[in-house]
């Protein structure tokens, strides 16, 4: 499942199988996230499921994804981070080491600058990476958003 970026398309959701490939096109941006989340997830069950040696990264980022800001991290051991997850700048004696709370990876200063109410630390503002801040906002907006359509 992909997101094409399509000029003519708004809102598409690409899927593509072993033997077919389907491009959607969604009523709105909403829907669409909507779709892609459960797709994802589905198709990370199923993989789950079928494939023996699982690809530990790549499953791990999806439940990460999906549950960011409601459960603690798995910490990434400071001493084997060499340079920034985020903007890739080497670590030095001046510049710092900082632990992101959303997702757990270790970025520097400038990428760290930003807090965010968690939900697993009972909405208390936390440190979190550009990314996952990012991506707090944009849910956070979507999930205000679609209360206000039920309503
Ligand atoms: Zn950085
Ligand atoms: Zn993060």
């Amino acid at each position: 499942v992909s997101k094409p970026i399509t000029e003519n398309v708004q809102n598409a959701l690409k899927i593509e199988g072993t033997d077919i490939s389907i491009t959607l096109s969604a009523s709105s941006f909403i829907e669409r996230e909507d779709w892609f989340y459960t797709l994802s997830r589905t198709v990370t069950e199923h993989t789950r499921g079928s494939v023996v040696f699982n690809s530990c990264s790549g499953e791990a980022r999806d439940r990460l994804h999906l549950s960011l800001g409601e459960k603690a991290p798995t910490l990434v051991p400071v001493s084997q981070v060499m340079m920034c997850m985020n903007c890739t700048s080497d670590f030095s004696l001046t510049l710092r080491r900082h632990h992101c709370h959303g997702c757990g990876r270790i970025v520097c200063r400038s990428c760290s600058r930003n807090r965010y109410p968690l939900k697993y630390m009972k909405d208390r503002m936390a440190k979190v990476c550009d990314h996952c801040y990012n991506e707090l906002k944009k849910r956070g907006g979507e999930t205000l958003l679609s209360s206000n359509n039920l309503t």
